[in-house]
């Protein structure tokens, strides 16, 4: 089975051809699979029959999620999704909102993962604990927006934003994660803006600069989360030798050939990254970097790591912006219904 949904406009052109049709009949596919909630072949009732038998018989479908079980916050703006993909797999994908007064929800932003689990195995991070079972593909990742395409569609709202900061390392599943970033982007496809998108890595350092060298306007984050390597080894156990040097020569790269600045992930855990001497070492790292630190206290998982007082986060932030130091606190998004950062896992789920 070819999954309609990992096809790239150029890649439909080509298609379209080899099935003898005029091409814009792979307009009329596009826009069925990424506007209209297309669910099989059969359904795409503006093609020709004949050339809706043809696709079946060439091994092409229309691939999909389906849902297995919905969890939503409390105040209705975050929405998380455990999802079967066509194999079995399952994973989990969250949509958070923010609400303006009288005015809907002007943002959507879909948390896509990448992977089942992740080979990285950071201490705090559910995923990482979970261990790696498989890459997703491009069309997996694709299936999990148009899910909420469709949910969305029925409320009159849309997708407006992607964040690659769910279940796994995007940068370590790299072809997969791109071509499913070009037919979000694609103007003949879904067509979501560049610029609406951020890929976050702890650090994949090949990856980072293939991603500077695409054609890409999106935004990458790094997850830095210490500012010297000893602590950040303790941290994400994966981290080479002269992990924190790299991530900080990177985004000045990534920013010299894209022009798009950086932003730093630290997560804040309680006693362990979140000291006034540790704010001090990091301001000192950063100064005149141009990078944007966003400090996200740590969501709870298995791992026993907690969240710092309030006080010693706002203190910490203070230390950096004292430096010139862009920074701001992630006000975090679904914690209690285990849908914020690091809280993915799907090994606990087999009963659904
Ligand atoms: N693998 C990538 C992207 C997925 S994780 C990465 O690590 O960047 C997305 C973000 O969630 C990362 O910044 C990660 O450090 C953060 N995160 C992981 N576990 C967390 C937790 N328990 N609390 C808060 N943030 C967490
Ligand atoms: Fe993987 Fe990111 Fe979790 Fe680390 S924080 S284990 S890289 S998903």
């Amino acid at each position: 089975m070819i999954d309609l949904y990992r096809v790239l406009p150029e890649e439909m052109d080509e298609l379209v051809k080899t099935l003898e049709q005029p091409r814009y009949r792979a307009d009329q596919l596009l826009q069925a699979l990424y506007h209209e909630s297309t669910k099989d072949i059969a359904s795409l009732h503006h093609l020709p029959s004949e050339m809706r038998d043809k696709l079946s018989a060439a091994g092409y479908a229309v691939g999909s999620a389906s849902e297995v079980h919905r969890v939503v916050s409390e105040d209705g703006n975050t929405t998380k999704l455990l999802l079967r993909l066509t194999d079995g797999t399952l994973v989990e994908t969250v949509l958070m909102q923010y609400m303006s007064k009288g005015k809907g929800h002007p943002r959507s932003t879909v948390c896509v993962s990448t992977q089942v689990g992740c080979a990285m195995g950071c201490t705090f991070c559910a995923t990482g604990q979970m261990g790696f079972e498989r890459n997703l593909k491009a069309e997996e990742i694709v299936a999990q927006v148009l899910h909420f395409t469709s949910i969305l569609r029925e409320r009159r709202e849309h997708v407006t934003n992607l964040v690659f900061m769910g279940m796994g390392e995007p940068l370590a599943n790299y072809s997969e994660t791109i071509r499913a970033v070009r037919i979000l982007t694609h103007a003949r496809a879904f067509g979501l803006g560049q610029r609406h998108i951020t890929i976050s890595t702890v650090g994949v350092m090949q990856g980072i600069d293939k991603l500077a060298e695409e054609d890409l306007q999106i935004g990458l984050a790094i997850s830095l989360h210490a500012p010297n390597d000893k602590l950040r080894k303790k941290l994400v156990p994966t981290a080479g030798p002269n992990s924190v040097g790299d991530l900080i020569a990177a985004t000045r790269s990534y920013f010299k050939k894209t022009g798009r600045r950086v932003t730093l992930e630290y997560a804040m855990i309680d006693g362990v990254n979140d000291s006034p001497e540790i704010a001090a070492e990091l301001a000192a790292l950063l100064k005149g970097n141009g990078a944007h630190v966003n400090l996200i206290p740590v969501n709870p998982t298995a791992g026993g790591f907690e969240r710092p007082k309030w006080k010693r986060i706002t203190e910490f932030e203070r230390i950096l912006k004292e430096s010139d130091v862009n920074c701001t606190v992630r006000v975090e998004k679904g914690s209690e219904i285990s849908a914020a950062c690091g809280q993915l896992r799907t090994d606990m789920a087999k009963n659904f």
